[in-house]
């Protein structure tokens, strides 16, 4: 906890804040410990704060022993200025995109009640730059919530039949998970067969399973907060020609996966990763059927950064989790996606999914 503030600080000290209030869940929990469902975070260049209510204050005391523990009641206007009475602050950093515009109008309105000229700056990013390099420990735990879902998927794989029906065998998936010991499901759990193979993120349906048709299951599981992502798309019966247009499909995702996979090199952009893989579906003819990024990355939130995909600046360096998924989707036929987690070691990936493909 004590570096990953240090590095916050550097930061703010880089865009001349004198302090950042975080309230965003899992950058709050990141920089403290602290794994409780509300509370606030104010970091200054001296000082570390944990602002939380009375349901909390003890497992705050216990969770995160390097912040001063603040306990808070009720509104904003209430706490907040005796919580900046004395810190004397000019210009206080924001998580803009978790901030309410209600929230920004009452913080605005304290701070300058506080200490004229106090100015709320937009200061969104910062914990999530840093939450996307992984420490040993998270790559650990990251790894576990991928054996999890592995073990899980083979598991339920082998016992899909024809009948099932899409939400049956997401429970089955959904129960395999938690008595592996994943402390949660981190998202919905997706299963989507035949035609509605071809909505990237179709919500599990009555719909029952056909042979020879494609099924996507997308799923995760999550230890010690930590998030696993894994897609496999599979087919039941084997497809009787072998220019069927599920071998293309699913050959021309896995090379391109594959390829990614391979080429992929630390300091490369998001969008230079997600080139060449677009490019071989392109020119296997499928270039407006992959329609989402090649990936994300993945941590205490099943999406994070970095980006992996087109328009991305960010750059790939050592110790960042992501996904390689690109997918090929037909209106009308279906779909097939495949997904695994890499870490980036060495200055290039290393895959962490083994559920077979
Ligand atoms: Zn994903």
């Amino acid at each position: 906890m004590k570096n990953r503030i240090r590095k916050l600080r550097d930061k703010l000290d880089e865009k001349g804040l004198d302090g950042i209030l975080i309230s965003q869940a899992n950058n709050r929990r990141y920089l403290s410990g602290f794994d409780g469902s509300a509370g606030y975070l104010l970091i200054t260049l001296k000082s570390s704060v944990l602002a939380t209510d009375f349901r909390y204050t003890e497992q705050a005391k216990a969770q995160a022993p390097k912040y001063e523990i603040f306990q808070i009641s009720g509104r904003m206007a209430e706490w907040f200025p005796g919580l900046v009475a004395d810190l004397n602050l000019s210009k206080l950093g924001f998580e803009a995109e978790d901030v309410t515009f209600t929230m920004h109008r009452e913080l605005s309105r304290i701070v300058r009640k506080v200490k004229a000229g106090t100015r709320l700056v937009p200061a969104g990013g910062l914990v999530e730059s840093l939450r996307a390099v992984k420490e040993p420990e998270e790559i650990g735990l990251i790894t576990r919530a991928v054996e999890i879902a592995d073990k899980a998927f083979e598991d339920v794989e082998g016992n899909i039949k024809a009948g099932m029906t899409e939400k049956e065998i997401a429970w089955e998936l959904e129960k395999a998970v938690r008595e592996q010991g994943s402390q949660a499901v981190p998202f919905d759990i997706i299963v989507a067969s035949g035609p509605n193979a071809a909505l990237p993120h179709h919500k599990p349906s009555e719909r029952k399973i056909k042979t020879q048709e494609p099924i996507v299951i997308d799923m995760g599981a999550k230890v010690g907060g930590y998030c696993s992502d894994l897609s496999r798309t599979v087919y039941l019966n084997i497809p009787p020609y072998k220019e069927d247009i599920y071998n293309r499909v699913y050959d021309t995702v896995l090379g391109a996966q594959l390829a990614a996979i391979a080429m992929i090199r630390e300091g490369m952009t998001g969008e230079e990763a997600d080139h060449l893989p677009r490019l071989m579906i392109q020119d296997a003819g499928f270039g407006d059927a992959f329609g989402h990024a090649l990936g994300h990355g993945v941590g205490l939130a099943a999406h994070e950064m970095p980006r992996v995909g087109p328009n991305s600046k960010d750059i790939l360096t050592e110790g960042m989790v992501f996904s390689v998924e690109p997918g090929i989707y037909l209106s009308g036929w279906g779909g097939v996606r495949i997904e695994d987690l890499v870490v980036m070691e060495n200055g290039k990936t290393r895959v962490l999914s083994k559920a077979k493909k």
